[in-house]
């Protein structure tokens, strides 16, 4: 199965989970002549390979593109160029992501120490992992541009991914399965900390 195939198979997987409702969210997997995204506007359960837009490594959207790709480019384009080894970028719209990115103090959330947490290579021992939390801009190159300064001020990302408040999760992995493997994670963790504070309170 080629990578554009599969991340397909995981749009698909994701739309049934509900998260990529009402053709919100975006996926994308590197390729050797740059990156493939999924389009502006359609419904995530139903995309085919040739839907992809291929967003070619000279950053220049052919102008013969037959379809518009996600807006939410920028932010692919921003993780693509700063990891290296990430190989797909997958973003999505939980209602848990959203609700625990209200939770985040000085662009911060902290997580629970879930057994979860080793999915992403944490031991019992290490400090516990916070995750960075942007703002939500009206412009999407706008958050793009938070992201970038982030790295560019050399912090590093403990987890592969972060929220932006109030719209959704985005994370990257060395592959397809892993980007899934990611998005599956970090819902766990934020469901349980929906769970927990409704059951406390
Ligand atoms: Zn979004």
């Amino acid at each position: 199965m080629t990578s554009e195939s599969q991340l397909i198979h995981h749009a698909n997987q994701l739309y049934e989970k509900g998260w990529m409702a009402g053709t919100s969210g975006n996926l994308s997997v590197r390729t050797e002549d740059g990156f493939r995204i999924t389009p502006s506007g359609k419904h995530k359960g139903e995309l085919s390979v040739a839907d992809l837009v291929l967003l070619p490594s000279s950053g220049v959207l052919p102008s013969d593109s037959p379809h518009r790709p996600s807006a939410e480019i920028s932010l692919h384009q921003t993780i693509y160029r700063n990891c290296p080894d990430a190989r797909a970028v997958y973003h999505v719209h939980t209602v848990e992501a959203t609700v625990v990115s209200e939770w985040a103090r000085a662009g911060s959330l902290e997580l629970p120490p879930l057994e979860m947490l080793k999915g992403f290579g944490w031991r019992g021992g290490d400090p516990l992992p916070v995750f960075p939390v942007f703002s939500n801009h009206a412009d999407v190159r706008d958050i793009a541009a938070d992201l970038e300064s982030f790295f560019r001020r050399k912090r590093e990302f403990l987890l592969p991914g972060f929220l932006i408040r109030l719209h959704g999760l985005t994370v990257w992995g060395d592959s397809p399965a892993a980007a899934f493997k990611h998005v599956e994670l970090f819902d766990f963790l934020f469901r349980f900390m929906v769970l927990s504070r409704t059951v406390s309170s």
